[in-house]
């Protein structure tokens, strides 16, 4: 069974945009590849919700990964006060083993990119309506001049992808094998 690796938007959909013109998408999939590398060498086969540059829908997204062991969706916040920053993870309310991966996920990446603690929270997102364990990690705010500045840097999206990949590890290896 697979692990599957949400990029976020794609395609005609460049997500949120920095002030200096950072794209979301590009963000999330260089992180999602730098996952599946890395979730790789753990010997885990790794499937994306999309292959290149396009952007399947949400409800697509979701089926794709029907058959996974987890679903792991890697977006960038915004908001339009820009002082607002740091991580948050979300989860589908009342999926316990969505929403302990999601408090996996948040643990790991708190420190492995520093960011402030946002915590984890619930909301019925179609991408993590389906039948594999899933959390959607915003890995900091592109709306935030300092934390656009760090997701441009190689080394900080490095940082976001070990965290991820520590975290899926983690919670494979405790879940209940299907
Ligand atoms: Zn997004």
């Amino acid at each position: 069974m697979m692990v599957f690796i949400d990029p976020g938007h794609g395609g005609t959909d460049p997500g949120a945009t920095g002030t200096t013109g950072l794209r979301e998408a590009d963000v999330n999939w260089d992180v999602a590849l730098k996952v599946r590398q890395y979730l790789q060498r753990y010997g885990l086969e790794t499937g994306l919700t999309r292959e290149r540059d396009e952007s399947p829908s949400q409800s697509q997204r979701r089926d794709r990964a029907a058959a996974a062991r987890c679903l792991v969706s890697i977006h960038c916040n915004s908001y339009n006060e820009p002082s607002v920053q740091g991580l948050e993870t979300y989860a589908w309310p009342g999926r316990h083993d969505s929403i302990a991966l999601a408090w996996i996920l948040q643990e790991s990446l708190l420190v492995t990119t520093a960011r402030k603690d946002r915590g984890v929270k619930v909301r019925n997102l179609t991408v993590l309506g389906g039948d594999p364990p899933s959390a959607l990690v915003e890995l900091a705010f592109i709306s935030n001049p300092d934390e656009e500045k760090l997701l441009r840097e190689q080394w900080y999206r490095e940082k976001a992808a070990l965290g991820i990949v520590y975290a899926i590890k983690g919670f494979i290896s405790i879940a209940r094998k299907k």
